[in-house]
């Protein structure tokens, strides 16, 4: 190395896990994350503000564990603000990843080549069995990717689809994300079991990222 040269950073690197709901995608994340704070690492966890399901600033596992992260809403200026805020910290933690617009996309790679250690957490299929918004530019740039499965709630088999039910019935390919007045559950479900009234398209859905 030349005198006075700036030492290289070290890069960071991404790991993704992903699967269907009931998965334990959330268990996974709060796992990794104990281990690097064993490690004494400084971890910063961040969720979008849209998944208010159960705590705004904490995110909670479907086994009740919970533990605070900074609700992050998802206009670009705040999702670059993780830049700026990401200094302090060695382990950059997200949960429910897959609601994030493509600017995360962008942050993540930023947070890399800052030597930042990301651990991304989503579902990687969205309720018609497509690949859901940002998850496989995600999964094509980590270093590490671990696909966890649910089990069927039908057939006991391993599940790595997300059925969504309307007022007891398979939701249609049509059906809003939000639909008022209906009553929504979801539950995991393997392929044989996984019911839609069109066949799921696998080509992108997201644009702009290039
Ligand atoms: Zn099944």
């Amino acid at each position: 190395m030349k005198i006075g040269a700036a030492t290289p950073i070290k890069k960071g690197r991404l790991e993704v896990v992903c699967g269907s709901m009931f998965s334990g995608k959330t268990e996974e994340l709060m796992r990794k994350i104990k281990r690097s704070e064993y490690a004494r690492q400084r971890v910063l966890v961040l969720k979008p503000q849209i998944d208010n399901r159960k705590s705004v600033t904490c995110i909670v596992s479907h086994d009740g564990r919970s533990r605070t992260a900074h609700a992050l809403d998802s206009s670009d200026v705040a999702i670059q603000s993780v830049i700026e805020f990401a200094q302090a910290f060695d382990v950059i933690g997200i949960d429910e990843v897959q609601f994030f617009p493509d600017e995360i996309v962008r942050v993540i790679g930023k947070l890399i080549e800052m030597g930042k250690h990301v651990v991304a957490a989503g579902l990687d299929l969205d309720f018609r069995g497509e690949p859901f918004g940002i998850m496989p530019y995600l999964l094509a740039i980590a270093d590490d990717v671990l696909k966890l499965k649910a089990i069927c709630v039908v057939c006991a088999k391993d599940a790595h689809q997300t059925q969504r039910l309307v007022n007891g019935q398979p939701a249609r390919y049509s059906d809003p994300i939000i639909l008022v007045g209906a009553e929504d559950f979801y539950e995991a479900r393997c392929r044989n079991c996984f019911v839609i009234d069109r066949t799921p398209s696998v080509l992108p859905v997201t644009q702009g990222l290039v």
